[in-house]
């Protein structure tokens, strides 16, 4: 199984995929816990390259940096694992390009979707999990918790508001490949209702 965590920056992906993975593991299962831009060698060169020089590369280079890094990311570990039987784990995927690149940088929805299943010769997840929350709320968490965010603080309220709108437009279109959680609730609780829905999943 495939399973990506999505979200605005600060919206608690890492917690929640790292608990989802310790349960599962506790479970019995093997789980393969990654995320983009960023999964392999290459891609954390990548990573770099973007994160570096946050707002000042062009919207459609940004693009093909982002879909290189999951190109080279799905052929090279994320398949493999699948093929093993592994259940993967995944902060980010190709939602985070249609909200970022597609509706932040205003590059469109199809063909940033479109660049996305090229570079992955189709690969969709079979669950995806949102963690909504609210751009203010997201700052002040990670302002309280002492964490620097290139994207929260590089860019304006108006990117980050197009891209959490552009995240539940995707979850609303697809209501069964998603599950949207308020991020604003307590980890615990946000945990639980994650482990509920992939223990439907896998029965
Ligand atoms: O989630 P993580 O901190 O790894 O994301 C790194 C940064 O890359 C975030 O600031 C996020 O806004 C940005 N990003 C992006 N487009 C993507 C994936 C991530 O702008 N497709």
């Amino acid at each position: 199984f495939f399973i990506t965590i999505e979200g605005g920056d600060g919206s608690g992906k890492s917690t929640q995929a790292q608990l989802l993975t310790d349960w599962l593991e506790q479970h019995g299962h093997t789980v393969m816990r990654t995320r983009e831009p960023g999964g392999t060698e290459v891609g954390v060169e990548i990573r770099e390259i973007v994160l570096h020089h946050p707002g000042e590369i062009a919207p459609r280079a940004e693009a093909l940096l982002y879909a290189a890094d999951r190109a080279h990311h799905i052929a090279t570990k994320v398949r493999p694992a699948l093929a093993r039987g592994e259940i993967v784990i995944q902060d980010r995927y190709i939602d985070s390009s249609v909200a970022y690149q597609g509706a932040g940088r205003v590059l469109g929805a199809t063909e940033v979707r479109e660049l996305s299943l090229w570079a992955t010769d189709g690969l969709l997840p079979d669950l995806t999990i949102l963690l909504d929350l609210d751009e203010t709320v997201a700052r002040a968490r990670l302002n309280a918790a002492n964490k620097r965010f290139d994207r929260l603080e590089a860019e304006k309220n108006e990117f980050h508001a197009r891209v959490r709108a552009a995240f539940l437009e995707l979850a609303a279109a697809e209501p069964t490949r998603f599950l949207v959680t308020d991020a604003a609730a307590p980890v615990d609780t946000i945990a639980a209702i994650l482990r509920a829905r992939v223990a439907e999943l896998l029965s």
